[in-house]
């Protein structure tokens, strides 16, 4: 770690002892970490884990098409075990690729909380609110949304914690946005919501409330430090300076934009200047289609790079900070120093991709998530040399419920 050899002792999950000093004890389960670099688990802050199922399928369309006559009729269709498996091949990926915990939002959220369970990763996983933006669809949408909280707190547990997912502010009524601003702070879990993702959403919002989306978020209760904000595309400088003063995450979705084409870019250096708290995000595997984190680092440092000019705009290690939940307390990312939670990786820093040259740099410039070769979540370890247990499983029972649905021929 840091250039220094360094070893880590995890008691009950969290890191007892960590430094060059630390040596095993008889009893413990010792790895040998030779020809390895030491770096903190990657937290995906924005995702819709089980839409695996979706890949490949309806690609390369328009938005609303691809959502109103593709997605959408099928999500109607889903079960619990079609999300249960949907996300067990997402929890695969990610753990193959250096991912320890996740920000997630789709049906029937319970079942992606016992994946998540069984997988042994970290989430917060949501059920999505949505009501048409219909007052009269609001009081069942925001019972549901309750009820769910339950649902899935009785299928987690400690590594999987509930929390609320109202869908965007043009998909739902003001009285459903103000209700979860009440709730959640009364019960104290953390939100997400879409925020100015689309040019479209910013106008739609001007012309109906005559204020811009994040201020109209802070209007309904919205838009505190408990609450993430996916895209942040469109945000203009008033509203950084407001996100930043309520002390909201904004988390960046750069592949998935550009996938989806929407014409923009998270303004990231006006939101640094601000000090807003960030993270990244890969979006759902539906319009990504990758859950490799590392891949979409290295996008976000190049564009940020590249709208601005400037090669020197964005450095990899401030690109790694995003990447790991560091620039934002709500993400809880690892910090690897004695009584944190014990979520690392070890990557092949022997291997030719990383062999040369600065870490970082070979991480985000070089590397894809490929380069992992053992991950641990709070303490256990979920793989090694590169192998998760039940791959094959899990493939094949994702591929039988995507047949299912009718996505693919089988
Ligand atoms: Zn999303």
């Amino acid at each position: 770690m840091d250039d220094q050899q360094v070893g880590l002792r995890c008691e009950n999950g969290t890191i007892a002892a960590i430094g060059s000093d630390v040596r095993p004890e008889s009893g413990d389960e010792v790895i040998d970490a030779a020809g390895m670099a030491l770096v903190p688990g990657l937290v995906n802050a924005h995702t819709h884990a089980a839409m695996t199922l979706f890949r490949g399928y309806a690609d390369d369309l328009p938005l609303m098409e691809w959502l109103e006559r593709h997605i959408w009729p099928v999500e109607k269709r889903m079960s619990d075990e079609d999300v249960y498996w949907g996300t067990r091949l997402a929890c695969v990926e990610m753990i193959r690729t250096g991912t320890t915990s996740f920000w997630d939002m789709y049906w029937h959220a319970h079942s992606t909380a016992r994946a998540v369970e069984d997988a042994g990763l970290r989430a917060v996983t949501a059920a999505p609110l949505i009501d048409d933006s219909d007052p009269a669809k609001s009081q069942r949408a925001c019972a549901d949304a309750d009820a769910s909280l339950e649902r899935i707190a009785d299928a987690g547990g400690d590594r999987a914690r509930p929390g609320f997912a109202p869908h965007a502010i043009y998909s739902l009524s003001e009285r459903s946005l103000r209700w979860v601003a009440e709730r959640a702070a009364e019960l104290d879990v953390p939100v997400q919501i879409h925020l100015s993702e689309t040019e479209d959403e910013v106008k739609q919002c001007l012309a109906e409330r005559g204020m811009r989306p994040a201020q109209y978020l802070d209007e309904v209760g919205l838009l505190g430090p408990g609450t993430i904000l996916a895209h942040g595309v469109w945000l203009d400088e008033s509203e950084l300076d407001l996100v930043a003063e309520r002390g909201a995450t904004v988390v960046t979705n750069p592949v998935a934009n550009l996938k989806l084409a929407v014409g923009g870019l998270f303004p990231y250096l006006r939101a640094r200047e601000r000090d807003v708290q960030m993270g990244l995000g890969t979006d759902g595997p539906g319009s990504n289609n990758s859950l490799d984190l590392l891949a979409d680092a290295k996008a976000f440092a190049l564009l940020q790079k590249n709208a601005v000019g400037d090669p020197a705009a964005v450095t990899a290690t401030e690109t790694l900070e995003l990447a790991t939940g560091a620039r934002s307390p709500l993400l809880a990312g690892t910090r690897l120093t004695e009584g944190d939670q014990a979520d690392f990786l070890l990557v092949r820093s022997d291997s030719p991709e990383l062999a040369l040259g600065e870490l970082d740099a070979g991480l985000v410039y070089a590397a894809s998530g490929s380069i992992v070769d053992t991950t641990v979540v709070a303490g256990a370890v979920l793989m090694r040399g590169g192998r998760v247990d039940g791959e094959e499983e899990i493939v094949a029972r994702a591929r039988e419920s995507a047949a299912g649905l009718g996505i693919v021929g089988g």
